[in-house]
């Protein structure tokens, strides 16, 4: 496979060493150089889950991984059941994984495939450096946890994730530390930049981004838009609306790329909250962020969205027209009556699924078949959860066990100087 820098064309990498740099020249994301249609999307629809999704991604990534097929069979160890929640619409549920959160998919096939080229002995150490709105941090430090060879240093807006999304990824100590920033979460992202853009840092302690500007992450997560068309019923299957709830664009990018290797979708819907830089683009043409407000969907607290310019790319590559792109946001209050309209209905659901859901809800036409991404566990966000629908969610393991653990955590202030201080500090 290769790959160009969407700032500058000339820089034309593998899939190995895009999964490596993370970003090109001038902070350029990676992009595919083509991205060729299966002949025959039913058969690939007939197969199961993880046979499928690694015929999918050895068609994207070709033959410079040898053992892909175990790489995806070891990092898709749960599935992505579509629930229904009437005649014409389905939760896709992605948060079957060990953090509760679709971020699974992505780091654990990222973590498979970096552990797979330092075994083979390219490159040397790797140290992980991503910036965290709350779920990233979580899946990133478990699907790292204990891998040879690899640093991870999670950044994050302290005080801005909910308390039980901080335990879960600030506990586990090892090779995984984890930065407290008091500081909005772009802020915590131009601090990653930052790193990236120093070289001392960058090549003394072999930087890696894990977040959702990895092309790893965003192939992996291509495999779960076939996985919700193939568990619908045969006679929904060619008329599908995606409702994507949206942060940094990076599951919309795979959804699109689904549809760009011939998955049929009719429409895909992009949904955020206050955060709306893009519904306000989308509307109005005028590229206008505003600062980063805190909200109830904290995972999508982001107004410089860092994978937009891989969604306009594939538009204008393919000749898609931009303006049918569906889009939807919702306030806080708004978040909150939708959970309870949602829970009315019988199915339970955190606010980002929510807000995907009621954004798909009122764009739904005659015919439609509407399936939003629920991208994380109601349980993940439970105090907020039991608040809106007056209940007490039952607490999954995997947060129960970490409920009582102490926070391992260093305070730092938005200066890149202090954290380039303490990135070197330890080889
Ligand atoms: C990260 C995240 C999102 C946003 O996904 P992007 O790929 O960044 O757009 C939505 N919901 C949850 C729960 C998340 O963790």
């Amino acid at each position: 496979m290769k790959l160009y820098n969407i700032k500058d064309h000339s820089e034309v990498v593998s899939f190995a060493q895009a999964v490596r740099q993370g970003l090109g020249r001038n902070q350029g994301l990676f992009f595919p150089e083509e991205i060729v249609p299966f002949d025959d999307v039913d058969a690939l629809l007939d197969l199961p889950f993880v046979e499928r999704s690694g015929k999918i991604l050895r068609h994207l990534i070709g033959d410079e991984i040898p053992n892909l097929e175990e790489l995806v069979a070891n990092a898709f160890a749960f599935g992505a059941p579509l629930a229904k929640v009437d005649d014409r619409t389905y939760a896709l549920e992605l948060f079957h994984g060990p953090t509760l959160a679709f971020k699974d998919f992505g780091a654990r096939f990222m973590a498979q495939c970096l552990s797979a080229l330092a075994s083979r002995g390219d490159g040397g150490k790797i140290t992980i450096l991503t910036a965290t709105s709350g779920d990233t941090g979580a899946a990133v430090a478990h699907a790292f946890y204990n891998l040879p060879n690899v640093d991870v240093v999670i950044l994050y807006p302290e005080g801005k994730i909910s308390n039980l999304q901080e335990k879960l990824f600030c506990t586990l100590g090892g090779n995984i530390r984890t930065v407290a920033v008091k500081a909005a979460f772009d802020d915590c992202q131009a601090l990653v930049k930052a790193a990236f853009d120093d070289p001392e840092v960058r090549d003394g302690i072999g930087l890696n981004s894990a977040n959702s500007i990895n092309i790893s992450r965003l192939l992996a997560q291509v495999c779960y838009y076939f996985e919700a068309v193939a568990q619908l019923p045969a006679e929904k299957r060619n008329s599908v609306v995606f409702s994507v709830p949206s942060g940094n664009f990076g599951d919309l990018t795979a959804g699109l790329i689904a549809m760009a290797l011939g998955l049929k979708v009719r429409k895909f819907i992009t949904a955020t909250n206050v955060n709306d830089t893009v519904p306000r683009f989308l509307a109005t043409g005028e590229w206008d962020p505003h600062p980063t407000q805190a909200t109830l969907s904290n995972a999508m607290d982001v107004s410089r969205p860092n994978n937009w310019p891989r969604v306009t790319e594939l538009f204008s590559v393919k000749g898609w027209d931009l303006g049918n792109l569906g889009y939807g946001r919702l306030t806080d209050a708004e978040t909150e009556e939708a959970m309870r309209e949602l829970q009315a209905k019988g199915y339970t659901s955190e606010p980002h699924g929510t807000i995907a859901w009621k954004v798909l809800d009122s764009s739904l036409q005659d015919g439609d078949t509407g399936v939003f991404l629920c991208t994380a566990s109601p349980a993940k966000f439970k105090e907020n959860v039991d608040r809106i629908l007056g209940i007490d969610l039952p607490l999954p393991e995997a947060l129960s066990s970490r409920a009582d653990m102490k926070v391992l955590s260093v305070p730092m202030a938005a200066d890149f100087a202090e954290l380039k201080k303490f990135l070197l500090n330890r080889k």
